[in-house]
């Protein structure tokens, strides 16, 4: 008998068919034997629809202004869907009991609507499996120090999930998803994309944050830290596939390097229409700007990733970096009112419609040339590199987003990445 979670995502959730579905297939992996802890998002559109009608009635406040309602809003979605997979489950002939975020509690930082998990109390979700029930605890949230249910950012039950997995020493993770596995780009943009039956938890977690949302980062880095065994698979296989069949399917994410069969140069591509551009011009170059304009971001709670800042003339430099599009208002305000009339420099200027490719393998540890083969791949389909950005097993350009299908579809063929590498 295993300990084993399980993470629906809201397209396998997205009906009472779907649900009923999903109910069968963890009645089968219960019948075999296994203590089963699932963890479902909300029906797909769900956490959007709800998203929405707060935007209509607030239209022009930040996020911020109201961060701890939308996540008291946007909860709601894993709740009903939790409890309708528990009815479902009972419906089957199983015990199964539903455990919202701040039941069981899930602890998090309160950082709404991006919150962080800090701790997971599984006291009650262990007395549950004991006695002998199918325990299904809500994506997606948790719960404060002050008492108030805060939510994990976009697709965050897989990180609840891991979160959940890790806590309890699980001896499984299965994220079921709508694709059977995690591919060499997004299958839907490159039809020709392939399916990895092993990819390393580096690349996965470089293909996660550099925008692959088929695992939200946080739920990689999760898995990292505390070695969860961690596998992403389809839920749209019949439910009563073989068992043993279906726990071998997927991607399996593997944390040694030499399991890592696959030995391509690169192993993906990963892309984000996420990521708006902000430039500070005309800025003294002295000691200490990079820290006045990053540091003041920072305070704000907003993520900064590419920077580039470029050489100075007549004691002046340009500095520029990307933040998530959702940030980019209230950045640009806070350099404006805070940063800039301390700074001394002359302009704020914003791009928003970019997007940052960005090509992930181990294999550049130990290959040169793959960085330049990239920027040759795109200047002979004439796309303009605006940043470059680079660590040791990735290279990220940053782009216009008209291009971004077409930079993906070249460098994917380019690297050779429809074929199984010998
Ligand atoms: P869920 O609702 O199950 O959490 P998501 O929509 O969050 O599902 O993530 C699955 C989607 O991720 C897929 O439908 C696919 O379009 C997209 N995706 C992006 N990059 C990849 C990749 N490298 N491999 C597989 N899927 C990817
Ligand atoms: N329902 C949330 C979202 O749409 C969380 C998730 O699906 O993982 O982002
Ligand atoms: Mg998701």
């Amino acid at each position: 008998m295993a300990l084993i979670v399980h993470k629906y995502g809201g397209t396998s959730m997205g009906s009472t068919e779907r649900i009923r579905n999903v109910a069968k297939r963890v009645a089968k992996w219960a019948r075999a034997g296994h203590q089963m802890v699932v963890v479902p998002s909300a029906m797909s559109g769900e956490t959007n629809r709800l998203l929405a009608l707060a935007k209509e009635l607030a239209p022009s406040k930040t996020t911020d202004a109201y961060g701890r309602e939308l996540d008291m809003l946007a909860a709601t979605g894993e709740q009903a869907s939790s409890a309708l997979l528990a009815i479902a489950l009972q419906a089957e002939g199983l015990e199964s009991v539903s455990y919202a975020g701040w039941q069981v509690p899930i602890r998090t930082d309160s950082a709404y609507t991006k919150a962080r998990i800090a701790s997971i109390d599984d006291t009650r979700v262990r007395v549950e499996l004991v006695a002998g029930k199918v325990v299904i605890v809500t994506g997606f949230q948790g719960l404060d120090e002050l008492g108030n249910i805060t939510t994990l950012g976009r697709g965050g039950s897989d990180t609840s999930a891991v979160a959940v997995a890790a806590a309890m020493k699980a001896d499984e993770c299965l994220i079921y998803t709508d694709v059977d596995g995690v591919y060499t780009t997004d299958p839907r943009v490159v039809p020709e994309a392939r399916r990895l039956h092993t990819v390393s938890f580096e690349e996965m977690l470089e293909m996660a944050s550099m925008g692959s949302k088929v695992l939200q980062i946080r739920s990689v880095e999760f898995a990292g830290k505390y070695k969860v065994k961690l596998r992403v698979l389809s839920s749209f296989t019949p439910w009563d596939i073989d068992i043993n069949i279906e726990a071998a399917s997927g991607t399996l994410i593997t944390f040694e390097e030499d399991q890592h069969m696959e030995q391509a140069i690169i192993s993906g591509i990963a892309f984000s229409r996420e990521e708006a551009k902000i430039s500070v011009l005309g800025v003294p170059d002295k000691p200490g700007i990079a820290y006045q304009i990053l540091g003041a971001v920072a305070d704000a709670n907003i993520d900064v990733d590419v920077i580039i800042q470029n050489i100075s003339r007549d004691g002046k430099t340009d500095f520029s970096f990307t933040v998530n599009r959702t940030d980019y208002a209230k950045t640009v305000d806070l350099l404006k009112d805070k940063v800039l009339p301390s700074l001394g420099a002359q302009e704020v200027v914003g791009d928003t419609k970019i997007c940052k490719v960005s090509i992930v393998g181990i294999g550049m540890r130990s290959h040169v040339g793959v960085a330049s083969k990239m920027f040759r791949v795109l200047s002979e389909e004439g796309i303009n590199i605006q940043m470059i950005s680079t660590s040791e097993i990735k290279t990220s350009v940053v782009i216009d987003e008209k291009y971004m299908e077409l930079a993906v579809r070249a460098l994917h063929k380019a690297f050779e990445l429809e074929q199984v590498p010998v």
